[in-house]
């Protein structure tokens, strides 16, 4: 896994702005739209307490 952010670019859910983001993480500068941060392409390292998983993922061997 790359040590480094990885930039990424969606369109705003709200406004439809193309707006870029950290690691699957955004915040629309123009309307103030911000997606769950669940929705990252990691967990937060500072994250306190982990939340279960929705569902199992598939183990790789
Ligand atoms: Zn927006």
């Amino acid at each position: 896994m790359a040590e480094h952010p990885e930039i990424t670019y969606i369109g705003c859910a709200r406004c439809g702005t193309q707006i870029a983001g950290l690691d699957g993480r955004y915040a629309c500068s123009g309307c103030g739209w911000v997606n769950e941060w669940t929705e990252g392409h990691r967990p937060l390292p500072a994250a306190g307490r982990r939340r279960p998983q929705p569902a199992p993922r598939p183990q790789q061997p």
